[in-house]
């Protein structure tokens, strides 16, 4: 018998190993085994297994260890990890490293044990004669209980190995594989009575004379339906872990291990109980379609277009609901962390104990639990970030992506995917429902909708009618003419707050760059001061008084003289959240006001605390970036200030526009979901741009048809597939030598073809990130399987020449080109 091994490296092939007979019935597709690769060994996947091969038998290695009893993969992730990898060019092992939780990804640990015939090889040396060879040395070493690792510090590590191996092959030592896994499920002692003692026995025994707090120790096990805790105990009844001991040692009680649920909701409140909402009509019709759906048993996407505060948590609370009666599971994926806690409260309320929560800002531990609860089959309902598209949860019967235009469902390391997409294609295999929720749906979504390859389903009004919020855009210019200089706020915003804060009601006010001032300029040399790794100036960070890229976290302290021309004039340009804090704090002094954003909310549970806050009304003037544009419900807030969008729409992307338009009509969401209607305050520069104008109308249909002729216009996406490359190399010249020369077997490979066009190799966007150079190539074809064709022949080429693939960064459906 043969696997078929998927291993994790930046290699676009699998590999085939002999199975020894011995192992041959643990060998089930989707298991892990530890297989010999080059000169380690590694964890790899087995993907398939073959009674036959073509290749000659002799140059077949075999498989060392099956680590997996039963396939940690499942048949349906699998599937899922191979069309990640086909469709987004990544490697199919590391497609599937990707899909495990990181804790469950073992690292090899090897062991070696001299043996009988090494040792007395060692004694019938005596010291000169191993003092002469390496060999001897090394066996020397290990019999003295050294490991590897840190023999590679005495020794070169080739040498090493090839001496490992021979003192293995000749008896000396013994080299075993062991797996070491970093999470473990948690255990915590326990205790309780003892369970081989009837009543009767536990009667005769306490009468022995038990001190007083060995007695209040049994009356307390006694009464308790579960055994509690050891420490739980201790503290519980203010005693110490001696006279659980005594009672231990006269065989009352017993301590044991018992398995710990490491609880990601552990420390949330228990939510208030909602309402039962009666459903508007709208909002019954949406359900009624997709519930016929998820009863049919069939695949089918759905494209719920609802405007802010239309109300489209509730369909999708019950259609999950309905999914459940049938007996199938859902799962839902969200675009950040900083929606969960909402959302998992509310699944909880409705779904109790079936719920599971995977995202990133998890504890390894929790993640692991979490994840073997769905693998286990515990959980019904699944929440979580891009990667949870990914659980392990069977018999799906709907897939819920909310805000499925975010760019954050798009991983930017290998494999690059798209959680959304990626969703669709499990709920393809898997005959489940998809609902892509949006009030600002992607073009490509909407215009698939418009294909009718999603079915379209519409929420136009918010629910109890109440209006959206009124826009208004202040052009600058003017605000600069008036006061001959520039300013933060223009007069309407303060006026406007000034307002809010007189009604008791609550404003946010948003710009999309944390820190205090974006650029540090020297007014003697003109220059800026720039990161030392990447093409980006530094962003001045008061608080912490250091200067800090944005890109790679590169930071210096603050200059007191310039560093180029050592002249002491430096000037702080452009201004972040910290600034703007800072300036409202001091235009309304009487005001509570806070800060959220990566930098307030760096610590773990402070996010939550400021929402909070600001949800009970302890902060009335809310300051941040993006992050409090999205999905929240704060009722009370009638006033949303954008400081400036131009930042979004001067960048070098023909996405840009579409952004830009999505965050004002998300930010616009925000005001007037209570009972008092809201008013949206834009600062721009650029008063005319098409994206902010209908921002201002919030007429999603328009705008689409304008950015949809654009796209159509420049042969963009959803007209073209897009394939962006990235050549990066520390040395310039390598990363254009190895540009022109993908670029060179592109054309080749592209011959004629009309409908694919690859421009570049041009500097890109960012031309240094994090001390390298970035060269950019961009295919934009008609075909998707040409693009494939085309990318597959020229990668090949460069393979077949030697070239290292590992700086050429392939992005399918790049969701920006920078
Ligand atoms: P969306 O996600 O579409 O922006 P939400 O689902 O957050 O909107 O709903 C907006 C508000 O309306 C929430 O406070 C929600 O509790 C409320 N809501 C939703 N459906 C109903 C309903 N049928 N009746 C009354 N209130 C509702
Ligand atoms: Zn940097």
């Amino acid at each position: 018998m043969y696997v078929e091994v998927a291993l994790p490296l930046y290699i676009f092939q699998t590999f085939t190993y002999l199975v020894p007979k011995e192992i041959e019935i643990d060998v089930q597709v989707g298991c892990r085994c530890l297989v010999p690769f080059g000169k380690r060994s590694m964890v790899g996947y087995i993907v398939a297994l073959h009674d036959e091969i073509d290749t000659e038998i002799e140059s077949i290695k075999e498989l060392l260890v099956i680590i997996d009893e039963e396939p940690i993969i499942i048949v349906e992730v699998l599937e899922l990890t191979r069309w990640i990898s086909d469709y987004y060019y990544a490697p199919w092992g590391e497609s599937i490293k990707a899909a495990l939780p990181a804790a469950i990804n073992a690292a090899v640990e090897v062991t070696i044990s001299v043996t009988e015939a090494g040792r007395e090889q060692l004694n019938s040396l005596d010291a000169s004669r191993i003092e002469r060879s390496t060999k001897w040395k090394v066996l020397e070493q290990m019999a003295s209980n050294k490991n590897l690792k840190s023999l590679e510090k005495d020794f070169q590590k080739s040498r090493l190995s090839s001496i490992t191996r021979e003192l293995e092959q000749t008896g000396l030592i013994q080299v075993e594989h062991q797996l070491e896994q970093k999470t473990r499920t948690k255990k915590q002692a326990a205790v309780r009575l003892n369970p081989n003692f009837t009543i009767e026995e536990y009667i005769t025994k306490e009468s022995q004379e038990l001190s007083t707090n060995q007695k209040r120790v049994m009356d307390y096990l006694a009464a308790s339906a579960t055994a509690p805790f050891l420490t739980e105990l201790l503290d519980g009844l203010n005693i110490s872990v001696s006279v659980i001991r005594t009672l231990e040692k006269r065989g009352l009680v017993e301590i044991f291990f018992q398995n710990v649920r490491r609880n990601p909701l552990a420390h949330m409140e228990q939510p208030a109980l909602m309402p039962t909402l009666s459903l508007t009509d709208a909002q019954a019709e949406a359900l009624e379609q997709i519930v016929t759906a998820i009863f049919a048993e069939e695949y089918a996407t759905f494209l719920l277009h609802g405007v802010t505060g239309s109300g489209k948590t509730e369909i999708y609370l019950r259609a999950m609901r309905a999914a459940i009666e049938i007996g199938k599971t859902a799962l839902m994926l969200v675009p950040e962390i900083a929606l969960t806690p909402v959302f998992s409260r509310r699944l909880c309320e409705h779904f109790g104990e079936s719920v599971a929560i995977l995202h990133s800002s998890l504890s390894e531990g929790e993640r692991f639990d979490e994840w073997q609860r769905i693998y286990r089959g515990e959980a019904k309902v699944v929440i979580g970030t891009r990667s949870a598209v990914f659980a392990p949860i069977r018999n799906l019967g709907l897939i819920v992506v909310d805000e499925e235009h975010e760019t954050s469902y798009k991983q930017d390391e290998v494999p690059r995917y798209n959680g959304r997409d990626s969703a669709i294609m499990r709920a393809l295999k898997a005959q489940a429902v998809v609902i892509l929720g949006s009030a600002t749906p992607s073009l490509e979504t909407y215009h698939n909708a418009y294909l009718k390859k999603y079915q379209y389903i519409s929420l136009p009004e918010r629910v109890a009618k109440r209006p959206l919020a009124k826009v208004e855009v202040v052009d600058m210019r003017e605000v600069f003419r008036r006061h001959g200089k520039m300013q933060i706020f223009a007069d309407e915003l303060i006026e406007a707050i000034k307002e809010v804060q007189a009604k008791g009601e609550q404003s946010i006010v948003l710009l999309n760059r944390r820190g205090f001032s974006a650029f540090v300029i020297c007014r003697s040399c003109g220059q800026s001061i720039r990161c030392r790794d990447c093409a980006v100036t530094l962003t001045y960070h008061r608080e912490a008084s250091r200067l800090i890229c944005h890109y790679c976290n590169y930071q210096i302290g603050v200059p007191q003289a310039c560093p180029n021309c050592k002249g002491p004039y430096i000037y702080y340009m452009g201004e972040g959240t910290e600034q703007l804090e800072a300036k409202i704090k001091e235009l309304f002094p009487e005001n509570k006001i806070a800060r959220l954003d990566r930098d307030t909310t760096r610590r773990k549970g402070s996010f939550e605390k400021i929402l909070g806050e600001f949800a009970d009304g302890l902060i009335e003037i809310l300051v941040g970036t993006q992050m409090i544009a999205k999905g929240h419900d704060f009722p009370n807030v009638t006033l949303v200030g954008v400081v400036s969008v131009d930042a979004g729409l001067s960048m070098p992307d023909f996405r840009s526009a579409e952004r830009t338009f999505q965050l004002l009509t998300q930010v616009a969401g925000r005001a007037g979901r209570g009972n008092s209607p809201g008013r949206v305050i834009i600062q721009t520069y650029h008063p005319d741009h098409y994206s902010l104008q209908h921002a201002c109308k919030q007429d999603y249909l328009a705008f689409y048809q304008q950015e949809i002729n654009f796209r159509r216009s420049l042969y963009y996406p959803p007209f073209s597939v897009l394939v962006n490359i990235i050549i990066k190399h520390k040395e310039l010249s390598q990363a254009q030598a190895q540009a022109a020369e993908l670029a060179k077997q592109l054309r080749t490979a592209s011959g004629d073809d009309r409908t694919i066009r690859i421009l570049g190799p041009a500097t890109a966007p960012l031309a240094r990130l994090r001390a390298e150079h970035r060269l950019q190539i961009l295919i934009k074809a008609r075909s998707r399987t040409r693009a494939r064709e085309i990318l597959d022949l020229a990668m090949n080429s460069l393979s077949y020449n030697q070239q290292d693939l590992s700086s050429i960064n392939i992005e399918v459906d790049p969701i920006d080109l920078m």
